[in-house]
Parts: C-alpha cells; sequence; structure tokens
C-alpha cells in the first residue's frame, strides 16, 4: 500500500502572534510559488494552542492548502480541568492533528504511555489524526537496548486498541538524543527502529493495519538530511522542530523529492 508521506512542523511555544501567522502564509506561498503538488506530500504545522484561532481563518479565507494541529490536548472531555483544552475544542479550531506524547511532555509533565494512547483514543473519536510519539534516551541507546524499548512503548501505548484505529493515526519515532541537538540518526538508524515498529504493528494487529499506519522519523531534520532518511522504507514523514521555523527551509523538508 502506498502511504503519503507526511511532513510536520512542530512550532512548540516559539514565535509571537504575528509572527506565527505569518509563518504559515509564508511556508503556504513558498509551496505554491515552488509548484509543489499538494496531495502526494501531506503538510502540517503545529502551532501553540493561541495562534489556532487565525491559522483557522486564514486557511478559510486564504486558502492555504496547509492543515495544522496542535501539540497537546487533555484526555477529559469538559469541566474542572484549569489550563486544558478538549479534542472538541481543536476540531472546532479546523485542527486536523494532534501530537500526544512527545518527549518534552514526557520529561516535564510526567506523561506516561497509558495516558498518551487514552489522548490517542479521544483524537481518532473526535475525528482528527493522533501523531503519537515515542523513542529512547542516549542511555537506552548506549546499552543497545532502543529497539526492545520502542516495543515495549508501542504496545503499551497501542494495548486495547482496534486495527482499524492503528490504521488511521500516525507514530513518530523521535529518538530523544537527536531532538534538538543537531545529532540526527543515521537512516540506517531510523530504519531500523522504524522498521521495528511496523513489524511490532503487524504481529499485534495484523498486515492491513500495518500496511496503512504512518510512522515518521524526527530529530534533527533539515533539508541537507531528509533525502536519505525519506528513502528508508519504513520511513514515512518527518516531525520537524527547529527547522520548521524557517518558512524556505521547512518548504524544502516538504518537497524533499
Ligand atoms: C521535535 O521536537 O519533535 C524535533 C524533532 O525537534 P528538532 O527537529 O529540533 O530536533
Amino acid at each position: 500500500m502506498a502511504r503519503t508521506p507526511l511532513m510536520a512542523g512542530n512550532w512548540k511555544m516559539n514565535m509571537d502572534h504575528l509572527e506565527a501567522t505569518h509563518l504559515v502564509q509564508k511556508v503556504a506561498w513558498t509551496l505554491d510559488d515552488a509548484g509543489f503538488t499538494y496531495g502526494d506530500v501531506d503538510v502540517a504545522v503545529f502551532a501553540p494552542y493561541t495562534d489556532l484561532r487565525s491559522i483557522q481563518t486564514l486557511c478559510e479565507s486564504d486558502e492555504l492548502r496547509i492543515a495544522y494541529g496542535a501539540q497537546d490536548v487533555s484526555v477529559h472531555d469538559e469541566g474542572a480541568y484549569t489550563g486544558e483544552i478538549s479534542t472538541s475544542m481543536l476540531s472546532k479550531l479546523g485542527c486536523s492533528y494532534v501530537i500526544v506524547g512527545h518527549s518534552e511532555r514526557r520529561a516535564y509533565h510526567g506523561e506516561s504511555n497509558e495516558l498518551i494512547g487514552q489522548k490517542a483514543q479521544k483524537v481518532l473519536g473526535a475525528g482528527m489524526i493522533p501523531i503519537v510519539c515515542c523513542g529512547e534516551e542516549l542511555e537506552v541507546r548506549k546499552e543497545g537496548r532502543h529497539v526492545e524499548y520502542v516495543v515495549s512503548q508501542i504496545d503499551e501505548l497501542f494495548a486495547g486498541f482496534q486495527a482499524a484505529d492503528i490504521a488511521k493515526l500516525v507514530i513518530a519515532y523521535e529518538p530523544i538524543w537527536a531532538i534538538g541537538t543537531g545529532e540526527v540518526a543515521t537512516p540506517e538508524d531510523a530504519q531500523e527502529v522504524c522498521g521495528a515498529i511496523r513489524a511490532r504493528i503487524e504481529e499485534t494487529f495484523g498486515a492491513d493495519a500495518a500496511a496503512a499506519v504512518r510512522i515518521q522519523y524526527g530529530g534533527s531534520v533539515k533539508a541537507a538530511n531528509v533525502q536519505e532518511i525519506m528513502a528508508q522504507p519504513d520511513v514515512d514523514g518527518a516531525l520537524v522542530g527547529g527547522a520548521s521555523l524557517k518558512a524556505e527551509e521547512f518548504a524544502k523538508i516538504v518537497m524533499f523529492r
């Protein structure tokens, strides 16, 4: 099955509102000017919550053809959860995707695989696509336990999921030691773990789910290294942090072919 690559820019907690609204337009215009063929590759940006309403307006009125989403979501539907944002709030803002379980959420907010799996279910239930992050720390990699570690994250994240749901979602393999460090995993490193994730999905959920699920690599992806990473058979896209804050650089990553 041919999987449409997904190139996603995670803006994290960067830029002011004007810079963010300008960036989304600049990315779309740069892609338009370069004659990018929408549909061959999916493109999405993940802005801070406070920018989403304006990005929605821009995308609707200017017909910018890029998708957008949020960097996290609450597992609760509504109620006394100060500071949280629900899936229905995000879907009303036109979000197509939501990142769940980014390593920064795991590290600074103690998020567990169980909670992240519940968030992914909520996102699917609201008709959006979760990008579910996983990945090992440097220590685990040095001990050579990275494949078994990530595979066990996959088991915990998706315990109780249906194969049809797995087929819809996106998994982002992000080795923590390669995030924001300039230290990129080799294409072979990325393939080793992305291949192992797909094999585990096949064992647990069957061949159709494994053939459909999109698996991204993330960790210091830039225009200079995206092509060789994307050449790997089990890598279906990139989750990009720092390099997604520059329109030209991100557009080059999107047009990796
Ligand atoms: C990320 O935060 O998901 C990420 C991959 O960041 P960077 O591209 O900056 O390493």
